[in-house]
């Protein structure tokens, strides 16, 4: 069978036949992309994410020395002598495990060591943590908001924000466009809602562009909605001191809710909500993602810890990812790629075609090059992308590689 008309979409809640037999029809699509095209999930980083190590190719058995442009660990933090310490010297006391849920005992001291600085570097009364930055989102939203409240949420917001806003009704605005979200505001002013939460990231995970949050605020403020930012991709790579969006802005302490997670620039495992003591309390207990789920393994929330304090402390690895993000940023815009509104360490190359992405992925894999193919359904198809992540420790000759790779390739597809 050809399947080479089908994506992901169509083996979603298929009609007339159960999940079982779909579950079936998806697997036979997914064996054919695997021979024909370049899916996910087919490379396994034998060296963890560090910028250059050993990837295999599961599905040829090779595995070869390449560059990596795959992960979001910006700051290498994830092999940072103090972070390892840091999570030997947790495990050796505390163990492999928590054994509980947070309010079951689950919570030690070293979690709350880690509870106070989030609280601290994001200027709130108190803040909650979870087991991962998706937990976080799904857990805190959907005990914010419940049927008869709103949920306005840009259109690029991460699936995590999109899945825990579900109770709600939920209204999507145009990524980053304020006329867009006042109009979606105005329209929904006379709906009595009890509650209204603007839900945003502080840098978008797909494009790598900063949200306009005192914008954001200014309209907030004028419907009477909260905000709600995920500071995901923001920690370690903007504000003065790495500390997010909100510092960016200098809007520290003014934000109802600030998510984030603990897998990015900090290179651990875990998320967290920075809000007030009393939202805080709240969602201790009605979060069920908090109130159900084992509390965090200790060597991740000490290694989260100890990242923070790098992060805070010294701003060399900040400013190296910066000249690099800048770097490549000049090099790309030279060249003639669309790399859309990237401001940050993430910078999409913009193709628009999901066939010339796949040759271009491809190819650069050829060049001992990782980085990812986002494609239809993930982003529409006019803005299919190749989608490159930068750390602070890229070489500056890596970074030039990759452009002489890329502008190969890209004359000979017509991308550029
Ligand atoms: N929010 C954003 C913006 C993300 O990009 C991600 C990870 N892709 C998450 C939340 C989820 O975080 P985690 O990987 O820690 O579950």
């Amino acid at each position: 069978m050809d399947y080479s008309k089908k994506n992901f979409l169509d083996y979603v809640a298929v009609k007339d036949q159960d999940i079982v037999q779909t579950a079936h029809d998806f697997y036979d699509f997914l064996i054919w992309t695997r021979k024909y095209q370049y899916t996910l999930g087919e490379r396994m980083l034998l060296n963890g994410s560090t910028p250059r190590g050993l990837i295999l190719n599961q599905a040829t058995g090779e595995t070869k020395n390449m560059i990596n442009f795959g992960s979001n660990d910006y700051l290498n933090l994830t092999s940072h002598p103090k972070t390892k310490q840091a999570a030997m010297e947790a495990l050796q006391k505390y163990g492999t495990g928590t054994g509980s849920a947070p309010v079951l005992g689950g919570n030690f001291d070293l979690h709350q060591n880690l509870i106070n600085k989030v609280a601290e570097i994001k200027h709130t009364e108190d803040a909650i943590i979870f087991t991962s930055g998706y937990a976080t989102n799904i857990g805190s939203l959907k005990a914010l908001l419940k049927e008869g409240d709103l949920a306005i949420v840009d259109q690029y917001a991460h699936a995590s924000i999109q899945d825990g806003c579900t109770s709600a009704m939920v209204r999507i605005f145009k990524h980053s466009d304020m006329n867009s979200l006042e109009n979606v505001l105005r329209l929904n002013s006379t709906g009595n809602f009890r509650t209204k939460i603007i839900c945003i990231d502080g840098v978008y995970s797909m494009d790598g562009d900063i949200a306009p949050l005192p914008e954001i605020m200014q309209i907030a403020k004028k419907y009477n909605a909260f905000v709600y930012v995920d500071d995901a991709h923001a920690v370690g790579v903007i504000g003065a001191t790495g500390k997010g969006t909100c510092e960016h802005f200098h809007l520290e302490g003014k934000i109802d809710f600030i998510a984030g997670t603990f897998s990015k620039a900090i290179g651990s495992q875990g998320g967290y909500v920075a809000a007030s003591k009393e939202v805080i309390e709240y969602l201790r207990y009605y979060s069920r993602a908090h109130m159900f789920s084992t509390a965090m393994t200790p060597a991740a929330a000490a290694a989260s810890l100890a990242a923070i304090e790098i992060i805070i402390g010294n701003q060399d690895r900040k400013n190296k990812l910066w000249r690099n993000i800048n770097h490549l940023r000049e090099k790309l815009l030279l060249n003639g790629f669309n790399i859309g509104s990237s401001e940050t360490a993430i910078i999409p190359i913009i193709i628009g075609n999901d066939e010339k992405v796949m040759k271009m992925n491809n190819y650069l894999q050829e060049q001992n090059i990782y980085t990812h193919a986002v494609v239809f359904p993930a982003v529409p198809i006019e803005l299919s992308r190749i989608r490159l992540s930068l750390t602070q420790d890229h070489t500056e000759e890596e970074l030039d590689l990759l452009v002489e790779h890329l502008v190969k390739k890209g004359k000979e597809l017509n991308i550029i």
